[in-house]
C-alpha cells in the first residue's frame, strides 16, 4: 500500500476525489480502475480535437477491438447494457419470444430481453462455478418445449471471466435452431479454445462493458463484436436512432428512419480512454493472474471452509482474464451469516461483494414469472463471495485479506 489518496479541487470548484492508489487507511474495494498519466494525456488531447463524439477515435477504438478479438466487426456503444439491447434487437428478438438467460448474472443480461418486450426463461447454473452448462441448458429447453414456449435465443455469461462450454452449447443451440449471444462483459482479454474471447466463432454476437470495475474502462461504455456484416451494420444504425442517410451529393441533408433507434453512441473522448486502456490489457491480465494465483495458494489451507476458484477449473488457467475473485464459503457450516461475515471484513477495511443475487428472485421477475426452482443458482449464491481484485493491488493487500479471513474462520 504505497500510494496516496488525496482530495483536490478542480479550478472551477468541483470536488473530485482523486484516487491514485491505496492509502493505508483506505478500504480495499472489490474492484477498481487503473488510470495512469498517459490515459489522462490522451483524453486531454481528445478534448482539443475537432470531434468530441463520433469522430476518428471511435473507428480507431473499434479497429483495436477487432484486432484484440479477431472478429470481423466491432461496434462500440454507450454501455454493456446497450450492447445487450442492440444484440437482442439485431437478432429480431421481440414480443412472444423467449430468451434463455442464466439466473446468476448481472440484471442487465435479463433486462435487455425485456427491453425488446420478449420474455426471459431463467436457466439454472452449476452450483460450483455459477456457469450455465450444457446440462442446465438442455433442461431449460426441455422445460420450455413442455410448456409450448417459443424460444428464440440463448445468452450465456462467462461469469468472473471463467468460460462457459461454448462448443457444446453451440451444438445445442444449432440443433434447436436458437440464436446464441455471449455476454462477455467479464471475459475480455481471455481466450477460449485457443481463440480470443469475442471472436464470435461459436456465438453470433459478443457483448462487452467498459465500466470502471471491468478489465479496462472508458468510464461508461460497451461494444459488440460479430462476424456477421448484416448484424454489425444493423447495430451500427440502431446505435444512432436507426437513421439512414442518403449519401448522394444532392441529398446529403436527408435521412430516413424505418424502425425505432436509440442514442447509444460512445463519444470520441471515451474512445480515447479506451484506446489507451486497451494497450495495457495484456499487462492488466498478467497482473490479475498473478494476484489470483497468490490468493489460491494462500487460501488453499482453508479448504473445505473456503473453496478457491481453481478447484473447478478451467484446465487452462492462463486462458482466463479473471474479472472477479469469487470464492465459495460454507457459511452454514461456519454458523455465521454472510452479511455478518462481510461486515466483519469491512471493519477490517476490506470490501467484498456478492456476484450475483439470482435475477429470477428479483421482485420484478417474480411478479412476471412467479417463484422459480433454481437449486444450482441458490447453492452458488448462498456461498459466493468476491474478494478484492484489481490491478493496483499488491501482494501485501492479499496478505491482509488472508489474515482477516483467518481471524474470522
Ligand atoms: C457489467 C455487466 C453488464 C452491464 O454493463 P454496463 O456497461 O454496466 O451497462 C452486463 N452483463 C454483465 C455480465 C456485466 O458484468
Amino acid at each position: 500500500m504505497d500510494l496516496i489518496l488525496n482530495y483536490s479541487f478542480l479550478r472551477r470548484g468541483i470536488k473530485v476525489k482523486r484516487f491514485i492508489g491505496m492509502a493505508k487507511d483506505k478500504v480495499l474495494p472489490y474492484g477498481y480502475q487503473d488510470i495512469d498519466q498517459d490515459d489522462i494525456d490522451i483524453v486531454s488531447d481528445a478534448l482539443t480535437g475537432e470531434f468530441l463524439t463520433t469522430g476518428p477515435l471511435v473507428e480507431n477504438f473499434e479497429t483495436a477491438l477487432k484486432n484484440l478479438t479477431d472478429a470481423k466487426y466491432a461496434v462500440t456503444c454507450s454501455s454493456g447494457t446497450a450492447a445487450l439491447h442492440l444484440a437482442c434487437m439485431a437478432l429480431g428478438i421481440k414480443r412472444g419470444d423467449w430468451v434463455i438467460v442464466p439466473s446468476i448474472t448481472f440484471l442487465a443480461t435479463a433486462n435487455a430481453v425485456r427491453y425488446c418486450q420478449a420474455d426471459v426463461l431463467f436457466c439454472d447454473v452449476d452450483p460450483n462455478t455459477g456457469l450455465i452448462t450444457p446440462e442446465t441448458l438442455r433442461n431449460a429447453i426441455q422445460d420450455a418445449r413442455k410448456r409450448g414456449l417459443k424460444i428464440k435465443a440463448v445468452i450465456v455469461v462467462h461469469l468472473t471471466g471463467r468460460h462457459v462450454d461454448l462448443k457444446e452449447i453451440k451444438e445445442i443451440t444449432q440443433v434447436n435452431k436458437l440464436e446464441l449471444i455471449a455476454d462477455s462483459c467479464h471475459a475480455i482479454g481471455g481466450a477460449y479454445d485457443n481463440m480470443p474471447i469475442g471472436k464470435s466463432y461459436y456465438e453470433q454476437i459478443n457483448t462487452f462493458s467498459f465500466h470502471p470495475v471491468k478489465a479496462f474502462t472508458t468510464g461508461e461504455g460497451g461494444a459488440i463484436t460479430t462476424n456477421n456484416e448484416k448484424l454489425a451494420s444493423a447495430i451500427r444504425q440502431m446505435r444512432s436512432h436507426n437513421m439512414i442517410k442518403d449519401g448522394s451529393n444532392e441529398n446529403k441533408w436527408q435521412y430516413v428512419m424505418n424502425d425505432i433507434g436509440y442514442n447509444y453512441r460512445l463519444s470520441d473522448i471515451q474512445c480515447a480512454l479506451g484506446i489507451s486502456q486497451l494497450k495495457k490489457l495484456k499487462g492488466f491480465k498478467q497482473k490479475r493472474s498473478r494476484l489470483v494465483k497468490f490468493y489460491n495458494s494462500k487460501l488453499k489451507k482453508f479448504f473445505p471452509k473456503i473453496t478457491t476458484p481453481d478447484r473447478y477449473g478451467p484446465t487452462i488457467f492462463e486462458s482466463v482474464n479473471w474479472h472477479l475473485y469469487s470464492i465459495l464459503i460454507d457459511f452454514k457450516a461456519l454458523k455465521i451469516s454472510r452479511g455478518k461475515f462481510m461486515e466483519n471484513l469491512r471493519q477490517k477495511k476490506i470490501n467484498t461483494q456478492v456476484h450475483y443475487i439470482p435475477v429470477h428472485t428479483q421482485p420484478y421477475y417474480t411478479k412476471l414469472y412467479g417463484s422459480l426452482n433454481m437449486p444450482g443458482s441458490m447453492e452458488y449464491f448462498e456461498r459466493t463471495l468476491s474478494l478484492p481484485l484489481f490491478t493496483k493491488m499488491h501482494k501485501d493487500d492479499i496478505e491482509i485479506v488472508v489474515k482477516a479471513l483467518e481471524e474470522l474462520l
